[in-house]
């Protein structure tokens, strides 16, 4: 079977970086083109992975060559010319990138109509799960407080994360709610008592840490903490690659992460 060409767009970032690590041994996957941001120091240096040496970083999608899948882990721009790119192409794409906009939430749920895309806050298997026990939690323990406790590296850019996001819209779809109705994202300044229902969210930025996230359920004289930690990037990446594969050649759709991991369902 001829391996499955693949497109990283975001390539020199940290997730980038951890990508190309993973490629230089898969041999599932051919890296056929690698986008960087316009400016950036390694545009136009090669890419050293696997017999791709011939490859170098491009800032665009202009010269791209066929490509059946695009693994984006970049920012709302880069992902914004990347799924022009795979509209235009007919070509299935795997994101990881959080932090969106309406409106580009709003550009991929339509794109999904037309090509293969797979999306999720958190690549990693074990937030898979946790994301199932919570969703169980929430609903057996519904009169419990809920509060969602997250923490990053101090680069991190948007707050909270997009996993602890989509770890809240889980809890509150399972309590017959959404994450927009329960969502408490600031208490400052505020001189009340917490409000029934709602799930609270706090962030912590700081050092090297890759992601962690606990959903506390709290109730009266005990409490369930459900807590994931992520160690290593290469987690993210392993399950974005893992996803890819799995989506390269999949009719169009809005697939995630649990489609996949079939064990999960
Ligand atoms: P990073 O800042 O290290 O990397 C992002 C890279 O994208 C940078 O090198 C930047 O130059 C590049 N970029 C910006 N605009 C671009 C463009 N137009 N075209 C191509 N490249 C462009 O960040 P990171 O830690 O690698 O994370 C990237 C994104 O992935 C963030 O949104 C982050 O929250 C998300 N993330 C998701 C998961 C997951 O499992 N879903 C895990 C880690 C990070």
């Amino acid at each position: 079977m001829s391996p499955v060409r693949l497109a990283l767009n975001g390539a020199s970032g940290r997730m980038g970086g951890a990508l190309l690590s993973l490629l230089r041994n898969d041999r599932r996957f051919e890296l056929v083109h690698a986008v960087v941001e316009r400016g950036s120091i390694n545009d136009g240096q090669p890419v050293v992975v696997g017999n791709a040496t011939s490859l170098r970083y491009a800032h665009g999608w202009a010269q791209a060559p066929a490509i059946d899948v695009v693994v984006d882990f970049s920012g709302a721009g880069g992902l914004a010319s990347a799924l022009d790119h795979c509209l235009a192409q007919g070509i299935a794409l795997v994101s990881g990138t959080t932090g969106l906009d309406a409106v580009l939430e709003a550009r991929l749920a339509a794109a999904s109509e037309h090509i293969a895309v797979l999306r999720a806050a958190n690549f990693s298997l074990g937030v898979a799960l946790l994301t199932r026990l919570l969703r169980e939690a929430a609903a057996a323990l519904p009169s419990w407080d809920m509060e969602i406790v997250e923490a990053h590296h101090g680069r991190k850019l948007d707050a909270p994360s997009g996993t602890a996001l989509a770890l809240g819209h889980a809890a509150a779809v399972a309590r017959g709610t959404t994450l927009e109705a329960a969502a408490e994202h600031d208490r400052s300044g505020r001189a009340s008592e917490r409000v029934d229902g709602s799930i609270g969210f706090a962030v912590i930025r700081g050092g090297d840490i890759v992601g962690e996230h606990t959903a506390m359920l709290i109730g009266r004289g005990e409490r369930l903490e459900l807590t994931h930690r992520a160690t290593d990037r290469s987690v993210f990446a392993q399950g974005a690659l893992h996803a890819a594969h799995w989506l390269a050649g999949r009719p169009p759709g809005q697939w995630r992460l649990e489609d996949v991991i079939a064990p999960l369902r």
